[in-house]
Formats: C-alpha cells, structure tokens, sequence
C-alpha cells in the first residue's frame, strides 16, 4: 500500500467536508478525522494539512451567502473565517493532543524559488518541533491574477515544495469515474492513472461542476504537477468518517503515480536554477569521486567563490575551469572558507559545531 512507504503526506481537505450544505459545521467528521491524523503521526508519518473553509466559515459567522460574494468582500470574509477555520481545527485536534499551527500561501510564495525555499524550511521546523502545518491560500491578499482559487493547486504545490511522498485529495466523489457514475450504471471507478492522457482529461472535463470546488478539472492539473514531482497522489471521498483509514482499508479511490522519482524530480529542480549563488573550485581527486556518484567532501575543495548560505545553489568547478557539478551546499560560504583542504573529522573542532560532513550531499547535486 502506498501510503506505508510515505514518510511525508500531504492532506487536502474541502470546504464541503468540514461544513454541510445546511451550513453545520461537521464537528464529529473533524474529531475523527484527528484519530486519522495521530494514527499516521504515531507511525512516524509528517502531515500537513491543506484546509478550504475559509470564506465558508466567515460566511456562516457573517450570515452571508457564499454565492455572488464579489471578490473584494470575499477577502475579508475569509480575514473572518480563516480564524474560525483554525479554532475549529484546534479545538478538535487538541482532543487527540495534536498541535496545530498555521501557514497562509499565495501563488507567489510557491512558484518563486527563495520563498518556496522558506517554506520548505519552515514545514521542516515545524515538523521538527511536533506540529501538523495547517495550509490555506491568503484569500485576503491575493487578488484574481494572482490566485490559485482552489485548493487542489495549491496543495499540489505545497506536496512539490515539501518534497511530499503522497498527496490524499479528500474530496466529495471516490475518485475519478470511466463516465459520470451518476448518469450511467456501467461507469467504472478508475483505481490507477500513470498517463495523463486525453481520455483522462475529456473525462475530467465533463465532470466539471458536477462535484466540490475545483471539480475534477483542477484535480487532473494537481495530479500533473505532482507526477513531475516524483509524488504520488489520490483522489479519494472525504465525507465518511475516518477517510484516511478508508483509504488504507477499501482503496476505493483513484491513484495517480509519478512519472520520476523524487530524487529525480529534486535534481531537475537543483539543475534548473538559474542564479547559482556561488562556486566551489575542487581539485581532480575530488571531481573523480563526483564521476562515481559521491558526495563533494570539504578535503577536495580548492577555492571558493562569491558568498552564498547554507542552502543556496552552487557550481562545482574543476581546475581547469569547467562547470563538472550543481548543487546545494550543505555549508555556507564562510563555513567552507573554514573547513576546506582539511578532512571530514576535523570539521567539527574547525568549526566548533557538529556538522553535516559532506559540503555538497550527492542527492543536493547532479553531475554535468
Ligand atoms: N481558500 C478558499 C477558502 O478557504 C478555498 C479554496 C477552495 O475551495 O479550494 O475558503
């Protein structure tokens, strides 16, 4: 089963799920949702959460009416509800002893690569300290050119940033149907998609406004994404309770598997930056053992050049001055200045702190 092997899940719940069509919050689904959420922290899972619900909530605290909401009404509709959503959250999760914290994204801070970056870092901490991220767009600052609308994007996004294993669509429908399963008896479920391809996507397409917020439409371009991200993702009816543990148990649901590892879909990203902060000169020995596949170690590093953190993206350059590497140092600039010519074991009494020991680990570089 897919969701064993994860280590980093990301969960994507709708509006309808958390609020009924009569306007009643669905507190009990949330209670036990949370169960489903300690059973996959207790396996040593990290989980973050991408939750709709907020311009929902700030309507029913407002006593508005979700349809003809003009955008700039909308927004601070959401400033009301986005508190509401997560006093909702807290108040269920903390029952099952889960904290929760909250992160507002907008496209801009997923598609720009420096504070995608801090994202990640901050998943990363957050993480560290025990908390589950609780993920909504910042529907009060994000005008219509610059926003995602919906839900599935940016949680495909945010599985991409975190370097996610798997992507849970928790949504109204099982999952992606052969023909609408409404209309015809014979429409089938699809439990599997490895191509994308123009049968999926005219199937998806008529199914548009059939179900939830973003319809299967937007479903199909975040299963797109998340192929290219080396991610798993599934499509799978959020409205029974505990729906995590349905999924492990029935798998009634549709897969979507990634076209390259993650590994892979990491090291594109690592090649495609296009301002590498800095370079690292290294002598033979050191560019022979990048040639087999290993790590760039600061005993092989010759000069370093230009100023960069620990992070920020590097060229590997041999003596002779030709580009051999990219990658993410482990180290900044200042450090490397520090350590480099010296063996990994000395690292830590040249800095005076325990250290990764590789400058540059061979998963942060491809070859050129
Ligand atoms: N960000 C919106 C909200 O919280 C929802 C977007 C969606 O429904 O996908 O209300």
């Amino acid at each position: 089963m897919y969701l064993k092997n994860s280590k980093i899940i990301v969960i994507k719940i709708g509006s309808s799920l958390l609020i009924d069509n009569k306007k009643k919050i669905r507190n009990k689904w949330l209670f036990e949702f949370s169960k489903d959420i300690k059973n996959l922290l207790n396996k040593n899972k990290k989980i973050i959460i991408v939750s709709s619900g907020a311009i929902a909530m700030g309507c029913k605290k407002l006593n508005l009416s979700k349809k003809n909401l003009k955008l700039e009404k909308s927004q601070a509709v959401a400033s009301v509800g986005q508190i509401e959503l997560m006093n909702l959250f807290n108040k269920n999760f903390i029952k099952n002893k889960i904290n929760i914290s909250q992160i507002l994204l907008t496209l801009e801070d997923t598609e720009q690569r420096r504070r995608a970056l801090n994202a990640k870092r901050t998943f990363e901490n957050l993480f560290g300290l025990g908390f589950v991220p609780i993920v909504n767009e910042n529907d009060s600052t994000a005008t219509t050119e610059i926003k995602y609308g919906d839900n599935d994007r940016l949680a495909s996004r945010v599985a991409q940033i975190s370097g996610a294993d798997v992507l849970i669509l928790l949504s109204d429908v099982d999952g992606l149907y052969t023909k609408n399963p409404k209309l015809n008896k014979s429409a089938e479920l699809i439990k599997e998609i490895k191509n994308i391809d123009k049968n999926i996507e005219n199937i998806a397409t008529k199914s548009i406004g059939e179900h939830g917020t973003g319809g299967m439409k937007t479903k199909i371009d975040a299963a797109k994404i998340c192929q290219l991200s080396g991610c798993k993702m599934v499509i799978a009816n959020g409205l029974p309770l505990r729906p995590v543990k349905k999924i492990i148990n029935e798998n009634n649901c549709t897969w979507f598997l990634p076209k390259i590892s993650k590994l892979d879909a990491r090291k594109k990203w690592i090649i495609s930056s296009i301002s590498p902060k800095g370079e690292l000169i290294i002598d033979e020995g050191a560019k022979d053992a990048l040639k087999k596949g290993k790590s760039l170690l600061a005993a092989g590093i010759k000069k370093v050049i230009g100023k960069f953190n620990k992070g920020d993206h590097i060229k590997i350059i041999d003596k002779n001055y030709k580009e051999c590497a990219r990658g993410l140092s482990s180290f900044s600039s200042f450090e490397i200045e520090k350590i480099m010519g010296h063996h990994s074991n000395e690292i830590e009494k040249l800095l005076g702190y325990i250290s990764k020991s590789e400058v540059v680990h061979k998963d942060d570089m491809v070859e050129l």
